[in-house]
């Protein structure tokens, strides 16, 4: 490709609207642009990285013997009725009506589109396991689309599915599908570590995510330092180290503790510690029940292990106006004590064997003092329910937990026979008894990928894309273009590169500093100038992570393009 023909609108500033560093540099180097809020123009350049990602995935999943296929966007709602899910998805769904009023929406996942199919065309065990995949937009109208394409509203997902016969099947599926993800990062450059993953009420083993560590990152990941454990933060397992306190129990005492309505506020006010107070938040679940969650003062409530111990599709916290009426209360006033108005109390492991605790007393600017479990209030369940911290023990082998951020760039998960119940796809077994299909389901944001690439390979002026996945593998750059010895070298090696890779001629009437500028901006894996010593046979080699250029001979030149480029 000649540079003087390609579409790279490249600029020095930088964009003053772009946060993550990925973003910038897709912005400076011409890769894409906004179109409206998370919707973005694939510019020729990252059309050819997003082109290339998706030759490894095929590449790799026909390795595992699975076979590309394409759905539809436009659905129908009816589908997602059928699965339940309509209602559930909520505001992130891109929800339409055809002319004839027919409730419709744009594919955010397809679940229940793969399932569907199944459903009408699946009738025996011979038949599985089967897999398929696709690669195509996907539309979330996400509340705060951001960081380029880290979060768009409108993305490329790889997205598979596998229907088997028998856990065993799923199980090989899986196993295969984790397999060929490693590869596919690997080979996209992208250093990802699976870690335990939410897989709603499926139970631990069951889903995993693969999180690329990026100070952009909105995921947390605990690990600790052998790897022998590593969870998304909202599953990292809390285990119980707390010594019971044996204090011997003393009187219940209310006190006033006028405005405090803060845990730290509370302390300082009682001159006691954190840890001597139990915070009740008040719950309200699947938009019903009212559920008091009990924790120490120093812990914050995790609310996807409330969500698994309570089994709910949905919760969140009680709004002052229902605190108001339910409690008549503010936030900070709530506690267990009589707590008649909670369909229900559990606690975190924290409150176990707690003595003399300060908690609210239920009334407005009240505390009581030396609250005591049992005596003075009851618990239904305790649980790990609390955000785990760092530095804490692993529960594998109690090494202290580390915290990174990181980018979820894919998600693979067992789902059971959720769908297929809830859509009628079954099949009969090889004693002809109907059963339903068990399912998994394997996710790649690949147009988010390709921002986690650049965030993990960031240079000092732009990015040094892997090889496998670079928009250009060899940036081919002539310094002078009126120098007819210049071009005479650098069409020669532009034809005979072209041969074997993939070559970006700047051939561009440009001075120097502009064309080096945008070359560190393509990123291709080795950059070729021809400058003054053109003559003589010799050109200057640099890759992106170089600090120096070296000059060489065209014909050693050509032997390190090869090495590199293997
Ligand atoms: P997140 O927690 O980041 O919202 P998710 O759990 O909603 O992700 P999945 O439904 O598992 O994501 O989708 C599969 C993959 O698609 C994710 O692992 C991620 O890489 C990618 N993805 C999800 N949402 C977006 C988005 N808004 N923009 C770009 N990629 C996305
Ligand atoms: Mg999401």
């Amino acid at each position: 490709m000649r540079q003087s023909k390609f579409f790279m609108p490249t600029s020095k500033e930088t964009p003053a609207d772009a946060v993550a560093k990925s973003h910038q540099l897709m912005l400076r180097g011409g890769y894409i642009r906004q179109v409206t809020a998370g919707v973005y123009a694939y510019l020729p350049l990252a059309f050819r990285v997003l082109r290339k990602a998706e030759r490894v995935i095929e590449d790799e999943m026909g390795k595992i013997g699975l076979a590309e296929m394409d759905m539809p966007h436009l659905l129908p709602a009816s589908l997602w009725e059928e699965s339940g899910r309509l209602a559930k998805y909520g505001a992130e769904m891109f929800r339409l009506k055809d002319r004839h009023g027919r409730p419709s929406l744009l594919g955010p996942t397809h679940e229940e589109t793969f399932t569907a199919v199944i459903a009408k065309n699946l009738k025996s065990y011979k038949q599985m396991p089967i897999a398929l995949y696709q690669i195509q937009t996907k539309f979330r109208d996400e509340n705060r689309p951001r960081f380029g394409l880290l979060r768009g509203r409108e993305f490329v997902m790889l997205d598979g599915y596998s229907f088997a016969a028998n856990r065993k099947q799923l199980d090989q599926q899986f196993d295969d599908q984790l397999a060929a993800y490693k590869r596919i990062f690997a080979r996209c450059g992208v250093t990802v570590r699976p870690v335990i993953a939410d897989s709603g009420t499926m139970g631990g083993k069951n889903s995993t995510e693969f999180q690329a560590p990026a100070e952009i990152g909105e995921d947390t990941i605990a690990t600790n330092a052998t790897g022998s454990y590593s969870a998304n933060l909202e599953m990292a397992v809390s285990i119980d180290t707390f010594k019971p306190v044996t204090t011997a129990p003393a009187a219940l005492k209310k006190v006033a503790t006028p405005k405090q309505e803060t845990i730290s506020e509370l302390a300082k006010f009682l001159a006691v510690p954190a840890t001597s107070i139990v915070k009740s938040v008040l719950y309200i679940v699947d938009e019903k029940r009212p559920v008091l969650v009990l924790i120490r003062g120093d812990k914050a409530v995790n609310e996807v292990k409330l969500t698994h111990l309570l089994d709910c599709d949905s919760l969140r916290e009680a709004s002052e106006a229902e605190l108001a009426d339910l409690v008549g209360v503010h936030k900070g006033g709530v506690g267990p004590v009589n707590a008649t108005w909670a369909a229900e109390i559990v606690a975190d492991n924290t409150v176990k064997g707690l003595t003399n605790v300060v908690v609210g007393a239920n009334e407005t600017d009240y505390q009581w003092l030396n609250a005591n479990l049992d005596r003075d209030f009851k618990v239904d369940r305790f649980a790990d329910l609390r955000v785990a911290n760092a530095g804490e023990p692993d529960p594998i082998d109690h090494l202290p937990l580390k915290f990174t951020t990181s980018i979820e760039v894919g998600h693979i998960f067992k789902l059971g026979t959720y769908y297929t119940e809830h859509m009628g796809a079954n099949f009969l077994d090889q004693n002809g008894k109907t059963q339903p299909v068990i399912m998994g389901s394997y996710g790649i944001g690949v147009s988010r990928m390709l921002s986690a690439v650049v965030e993990q390979h960031l240079t000092k002026f732009g990015v040094a894309w892997p090889k496998e996945i670079a928009p250009f593998s060899v940036h081919l750059v002539q310094m002078k273009m009126k120098d007819a010895v210049q071009t005479e070298l650098a069409e020669k090696l532009y034809q005979e590169l072209s041969t074997k890779y993939d070559v970006l001629y700047d051939d561009r009437n440009e001075r120097a500093g502009v064309k080096f500028a945008d070359s560190d901006l393509v990123g291709a894996p080795v950059r070729v100038t021809i400058g003054k010593q053109a003559a003589d046979g010799v050109v200057e080699v640099k890759r992106p992570t170089d600090d120096q250029a070296t000059s060489m001979s065209v014909a050693d030149m050509l032997a390190f393009v090869g090495q590199e480029l293997r």
